[in-house]
């Protein structure tokens, strides 16, 4: 057999960290950026991928680069995430190990675009035929079409994920793809009614109006049309993955809808009392149309203008001012988006799911949105950095600590590699009883006067101290704080930099109430997928208790991933963001050091280089191993011949393979794991 060794002689810099000599912070760096420059993006930490984003396509994801990563050992050609991709998937195929590929990184720095690049791979590698063929579509063109509602422009990222998704790729015994199952966790809705600066709607909107036929916006709509291939493009994929092309277009009339509900004015009028009312401005001009009026009906128009409140079985009406009416038209556009959102991805999970209940191995791919940090922070990016504290927590208990005390444990002798452990903030943040998401709940629940300030007041009282957590002192409390912070606000000091959060709005995003009267208008619109978004709006099935606030569905859904995570065999990629610029060729000295830094990469090469680059359970490695033994053979050939079990032996087709022949396999798969078991120990 040929071996392709030319390409490990040519390599740029230090392919694995582990090998790095003299290793310091400085070497590090300096071989991250060699690699860069001469377009090695991909570098390991023994098994562990970091990706540099290049910000330009490289000509280095080629089917002929499947061909070349396809079925080879991990470390035998220059560092590419297809290794890890092949590692992955073999081990899942031949062990039948669960896997999971966790992804983590700032945003922009590459996730989306790693986890892509897995899913192709596994995609090109396994199985083959018409059905096989037809799932791994699906499951590739899931994609576009949640990325077409989940993501968005930011200044960070052109294309950013505003949900984080994670989805298990389901293989039967022999490795083909069966189906899957995707689950999101909070979608940044508020980014419907309004954009940072700088920043853009979710990318859907935009495909809208750019590629709508004239027949569904213009005329039915009163929506502005171009005409390009933008939706096409969706609509070909929402296809692909399932949905009939009636779902298709009554999914494009609730995005028109949202964009609309958008547009709605609303002007005061006096009423006799002195107090003033709500009106829709302009009423024609939104409310005619065909299928305008399948939606916004003279229900909502009533609901714009009234409450309803429900107090001790008997029903009052107050009307809404012209605040509360844009209050209502937002937290109304808000709820539809991101319900509608929801929808799709049960609806694509109807068409990915596995129907046969044989035995399968599952691989996990985790895409989240990455740790940010804005002028502006507020409860989105509290949420969105709480998760990448879990998402840091996983990778310090796996490769830190537990590889750490395994050789404790083991008695081998250890020098202990010291490492910043999150646990701590995770706890500020999540702790039931004081952490900063149950106190937010307990004054969302609290009756009285609830605003942004009295919360802001709790943490300062109860988090006053924490290491972790700052916040100018508010006029009730007693502690004393950081005065250089702006009013109204809290700082945490989080594992990726300090994030200081703007309390304003926390106390309504995690309450996510919207008016009884707003859920019943929706429920009695003429279109049915609408109305099967807003079930509690149903007259008959009022239920007077309140739903789970925004962070505490966060936090369980966050619980349950971890722990799945935790049963599964994990492949790390850290990705790396090279420069603040979206820009190519640019390396950043600080930026990319201060990834590093928190990222506990100087760590994990510590603890790689003094620990042991691979292990495997005695039981499973005796089972493979004990033929090589002699006195295994004499044995086996014992018993053969006294059980009579010859004559079985030589007409199978284990004759095929000589006892011989097996032991040669055998030692050649010893000397492999030799190498795996020495590579990078000193
Ligand atoms: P994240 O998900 O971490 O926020 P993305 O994966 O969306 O970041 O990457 C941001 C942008 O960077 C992409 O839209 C793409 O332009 C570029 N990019 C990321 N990874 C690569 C890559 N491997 N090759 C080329 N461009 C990339
Ligand atoms: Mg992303």
């Amino acid at each position: 057999m040929e071996v392709k060794t030319s390409l490990l002689d040519n390599m740029i810099g230090v392919g694995d960290m582990v090998l790095l000599e003299p290793l310091s912070e400085d070497s590090f760096i300096e071989n991250l950026r060699n690699r860069f420059d001469h377009n090695e993006i991909y570098t390991y930490i023994g098994s562990v991928v970091i990706s540099m984003n290049p910000y330009r396509a490289l000509p280095i994801y080629t089917p002929e680069k499947v061909e070349e990563y396809r079925n080879r050992n991990f470390y035998e050609l220059s560092p590419h995430i297809y290794a890890l991709a092949d590692e992955a998937y073999r081990s899942l195929r031949d062990q039948d190990k669960d896997q999971c590929i966790l992804i983590t990184g700032e945003s922009g720095a590459g996730k989306t675009e790693a986890s892509k690049l897995v899913m192709s791979y596994v995609a090109a590698v396994c199985g083959k035929g018409q059905e096989v063929n037809k799932v791994k579509e699906q499951l590739l063109q899931s994609n576009p079409v949640l990325e077409a509602f989940g993501n968005a422009k930011t200044v960070r990222n052109d294309n950013s994920s505003r949900f984080g998704k994670y989805m298990d790729i389901e293989f039967d015994f022999k490795g083909d793809p069966l189906g899957g199952v995707i689950s999101n966790y909070l979608l940044e809705k508020s980014r419907v009614v309004k954009q940072p600066r700088g920043e853009r709607n979710f990318h859907v909107f935009y495909q809208l109006l750019s590629g709508a036929s004239d027949d569904t916006l213009s005329k039915s709509w009163k929506v502005a049309a171009g005409s390009n291939d933008c939706s096409k493009y969706l609509n070909n994929a929402m296809q692909i993955v399932g949905f009939m092309e009636d779902e298709v277009q009554s999914v494009l009339q609730l995005v028109a809808a949202v964009l609309k509900l958008g547009n709605i004015e609303f002007k005061p009028e006096s009423r006799s009392n002195g107090t003033d009312e709500s009106r829709i401005k302009d009423k024609n001009g939104w409310f005619d149309g065909r299928q305008t009026s399948l939606i916004l009906s003279s229900v909502l128009e009533r609901a714009f203008s009234y409450r309803t409140v429900e107090a001790k079985q008997e029903k009052v009406s107050t009307t809404l001012n012209v605040a509360q009416a844009y209050y209502a038209r937002d937290a109304l556009a808000k709820n539809l988006y991101s319900r509608l959102f929801s929808w799709l991805v049960t609806r694509i999970n109807e068409s990915i799911k596995v129907s046969l209940k044989e035995n399968r191995v599952v691989m996990g791919v985790l895409d989240i949105y990455g740790f940010e940090i804005f002028e502006d922070n507020s409860f989105e990016q509290f949420i969105i950095n709480y998760c990448n504290e879990k998402l840091q927590q996983i990778f310090i208990e796996l490769t830190l600590r537990e590889e750490q005390e395994e050789y404790v444990r083991e008695g081998i002798e250890w020098t202990n590699i010291e490492y910043f452990n999150n646990a701590i903030i995770c706890d500020l943040i999540e702790n039931h009883q004081n952490g900063i998401l149950a106190m937010l709940d307990e004054e969302c629940l609290r009756p009285g006067t609830v605003t942004d300030e009295t919360f802001l007041d709790k943490l300062n009282t109860i988090c006053a101290g924490h290491k972790h957590f700052e916040s100018r002192q508010s006029k009730n409390s007693k502690f004393l704080t950081d005065h250089s912070l702006p009013h109204n606000c809290f700082r945490i000091q989080h594992y990726a930099g300090k994030v200081l959060y703007r309390a304003e709005g926390f106390v309504d995003k995690n309450n996510d109430l919207l008016y009884r009267d707003m859920s019943q208008a929706m429920y009695k619109a003429k279109h049915s997928l609408i109305k099967q978004l807003f079930p509690e709006g149903n007259p008959a099935k009022v239920n007077l208790k309140r739903p789970p606030t925004a962070g505490f569905q966060f936090k369980a859904s966050v619980g349950t991933l971890m722990r799945n995570l935790q049963t599964k065999n994990p492949n790390y990629i850290r990705c790396i963001k090279p420069n603040d610029k979206k820009a190519s060729h640019i390396f950043t000295d600080t930026l990319v050091c201060h990834q590093v830094r928190y990222l506990g990469l100087m760590e994990n090469v510590r603890v790689r280089r003094a620990g042991y680059a691979f292990r495997q359970a005695y039981e499973p490695c005796l089972e493979r191993y004990k033929m090589l033994s002699a006195e295994w053979t004499l044995h086996c050939i014992d018993k053969v011949f006294s059980s009579g079990l010859m004559h079985v032996l030589c007409t199978s087709s284990l004759q095929l393979f000589s006892l011989e022949e097996r032991r040669r396999q055998c030692l050649q798969d010893l000397a492999t794991l030799i190498q795996k078991i020495y590579r990078g120990h000193k």
